[in-house]
């Protein structure tokens, strides 16, 4: 494993002069104090305060918060409309999510029956208008402008907007892990046992990383971590022979879990950043 004593250093902006280099120090040093009294290191703390992955975490907590104020205060809210007509509704993970906001609500589906009424009716018109156009099994499929026309004013052309307030909500905590990296109450929760960044939010947060010693901090208490994990994984493998049976369980139980929650993210979270995904094909 890669050893970086510069892990308990500050940021370094080694390409200014030194009283540059202090004036960014008090910056930055500000910012993260100022930051210590927001509500993003609220969420931030939160998620700290969970196990496994605690930017998953956050973007869970934020597309429910979401989708709450979304359905109690905004469905007859214009620019919420046009976002729901362009993606053609929600992606199936947020459409269901909503189901079970709706019932939080104490809601009989009120809510969303008004937010998709003018939606369902958008789409009566679209297949009202392909109904009546004569030509439309005339010829094949590859040859006819009349479905071909169709296909495409079926197509959405926008994506879910609970997705795109995930993307957008995994962004921004990615750079609040950066900017309050170097503050202790943020390391102490951080570095706890129970915390482990998923994958992908390992890179959404290096990628954020603008200097060396944070990009190192957060390889090097990445690397420790997995190291870690698979010492536990390993255990728990060992533990299925027969002459170790009969030993105690551990926190090794619970590492395939672990594992599986490191390399996809925590249940809820769709593949954002995944170039692979179907969804992000067209991007
Ligand atoms: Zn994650
Ligand atoms: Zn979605």
């Amino acid at each position: 494993m890669t050893e970086f004593k510069s892990t308990t250093m500050k940021p370094t902006h080694t390409e200014k002069g030194t009283s540059q280099k202090s004036s960014l120090f008090n910056v930055e040093e500000n910012e993260v104090i100022r930051n210590k009294r927001s509500i993003p290191w609220v969420r931030l703390e939160e998620g700290l305060h969970t196990s496994g992955c605690p930017l998953c975490e956050i973007v869970l907590t934020s597309a429910h918060k979401h989708l709450d104020s979304l359905l109690y205060e905004y469905v007859n809210d214009v620019s919420v409309r046009k976002k729901l007509h362009a993606s053609f509704g929600f992606c199936n993970h947020h459409a269901w999510l909503a189901k079970e906001v709706e019932r939080e609500l104490k809601s009989d589906g009120q809510h969303l029956a008004t937010l998709h009424e003018s939606l369902l009716k958008a789409e009566l018109r679209l297949l009202q208008e392909a109904s009546g156009t004569k030509r439309i099994a005339a010829k094949k499929k590859e040859t006819n402008p009349v479905l071909q026309h169709l296909l495409k004013t079926f197509a959405p052309s926008g994506e879910c907007l609970l997705c795109a307030s995930s993307r957008q909500t995994e962004e921004f905590y990615a750079s609040q892990f950066v900017l309050m990296y170097s503050d202790n109450e943020f390391r102490a929760l951080f570095e706890a046992e129970t915390i482990l960044m998923c994958r992908p939010h390992f890179l959404s947060v290096m990628r954020e990383a603008h200097d060396r010693a944070t990009a190192e901090y957060f390889l090097n208490q990445q690397t420790k971590k997995i190291e870690r994990l698979l010492n536990q994984l390993k255990l728990f493998l060992e533990k299925h022979d027969v002459q170790h049976q009969h030993e105690p369980r551990g926190k090794e139980w619970t590492s395939w879990l672990q594992v599986l929650e490191h390399f996809s993210c925590k249940q809820g979270i769709d593949r954002l950043w995944d170039p692979y995904s179907p969804s992000n094909q067209n991007k």
